[in-house]
């Protein structure tokens, strides 16, 4: 069974998206009943595709759906681009805090920055239980990301949640900070930021909790 799956969708008539923002993927069953869940875009702007990331949820109605059941080529409903306000604009210094598929929208911005020849403005650090759990790993690594992770050591880090002492070297005046996860996660990181003396409004959130 995978684990997760990346679903590259070719939208008609796409209104360009911004990092950060997400999609609303509905599914329709034959009698009629239908449900909806939202998908961060990982894709930057540019790419002609948009490109999901989704996180297989054992007892999940959607994601088991789109991670075992769609295949290329099959047509899905979606609705977007969505959000407003956890959007980064290409020009602002940002601090990027993402726990486990939080992490997404975040790839969309660091994608965005790599493609604008701007990665200076972003700074980024991670927690996922394992490495191998977590999505884009390879690119954050590429794009200096800080990585905890809470179940093994990596690297000269211990098992263990981001902390402070992790945050403290990646903070600069001036900068907005995106954190996005779970609501626990949300909720821990956008703490330990305020307790940083980061001003709260500009804290920006994305909870990734359950919407059924
Ligand atoms: C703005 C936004 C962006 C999102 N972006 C992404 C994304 O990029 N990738 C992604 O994989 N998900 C993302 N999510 C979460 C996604 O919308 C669904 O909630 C998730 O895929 C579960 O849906 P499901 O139908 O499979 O599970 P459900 O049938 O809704 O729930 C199954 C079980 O899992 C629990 N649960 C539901 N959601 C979560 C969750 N996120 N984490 C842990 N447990 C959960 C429920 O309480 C329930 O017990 C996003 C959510 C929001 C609000």
């Amino acid at each position: 069974m995978p684990r997760a799956v990346e679903l590259r969708l070719d939208v008609a008539d796409r209104v360009q998206h911004l990092a950060g923002q997400h999609y609303v993927v509905r599914l329709t069953a034959e009698d009629g009943y239908t449900a909806q869940r939202s998908y961060s875009v990982a894709s930057a702007p540019g790419n002609p595709l948009v490109e999901l990331f989704v996180e297989r949820l054992d007892d999940g109605e959607v994601s088991t759906f789109l991670a075992d059941v769609v295949e290329p080529g099959d047509r899905l409903e979606v609705r977007g681009p969505i959000g407003g306000w956890f959007v980064w604009d290409g020009e602002r210094p940002a601090l990027l805090v993402g726990g486990g598929t939080g992490v997404v929208p975040l790839v969309a911005m660091l994608r965005t920055a790599r493609e604008l020849g701007r990665g200076d403005l972003l700074r980024a650090a991670v927690s996922t239980r394992t490495l191998a759990e977590l999505p884009y790993a390879d690119e954050l690594l590429e794009a200096g990301a800080l990585v905890g992770t809470t179940r093994e050591p990596h690297g000269v880090r211990p098992a263990g949640r981001l902390t402070a002492a992790d945050l403290v070297p990646l903070w600069e005046p001036g900068q907005t900070a995106y954190v996005c996860g779970s609501a626990g996660f949300a909720e821990a990181a956008s703490q330990l930021l305020v307790e940083l003396g980061i001003p709260a409004t500009d804290v920006r959130v994305e909870r990734f909790g359950a919407s059924g």
